[in-house]
């Protein structure tokens, strides 16, 4: 038996999947990308997108020329809905307009807080489509950390 590799596949856009807040079913924005096991099979058939193969390459050897790589869905996609996402900008926002004056003037005290928030800033993609004055706060954080040393 052949272990096989786990792969992520971004060119595939990925079954709907229930919302991690309200569980409707969504694959607006995509939080964690499905990930696919490869395997062997050595025949081809007709399939969808998201499960179709690619042959394995001439240069191996004449035995193997028929054996077609294809995948199982290994692990499902994480997504939430765009309500909750707006949702959750919104607070996010709120969040930081409440801490922002502190967490610049007092950025070292308050480190694990700042970078828990821009940790979970960036797994919701929320740098999206910014009011311009929330987008100037996001980089002058982004600034203070580095100031102190941490990568965002
Ligand atoms: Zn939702």
């Amino acid at each position: 038996m052949v272990t096989m590799r786990i792969v992520e596949r971004p060119e595939i856009k990925g079954r709907h999947v229930q919302c991690i807040s309200c569980g409707v079913n969504t694959r607006s924005h995509v939080l964690e990308i499905a990930e696919y096991e490869e395997y062997e099979e050595v025949w081809e058939d007709d399939e969808i997108e998201e499960y179709q193969a690619r042959k394995k390459g001439s240069q191996e050897e004449d035995e193997e020329e028929n054996i077609v790589i294809r995948y199982r869905l290994h692990t499902e996609q994480t997504c939430i809905c765009h309500t909750c996402w707006l949702d959750k900008k919104a607070k996010a926002v709120k969040f930081l307009n409440k801490n922002k004056a502190t967490w610049l003037e007092e950025g070292a005290i308050h480190l694990t807080r700042i970078k828990k928030f821009m940790s979970s800033w960036n797994y919701y993609h929320f740098g999206q489509e910014l009011e311009e004055s929330t987008q100037e706060d996001i980089d002058a954080i982004k600034n203070a950390l580095l100031g102190l040393g941490e990568e965002e």
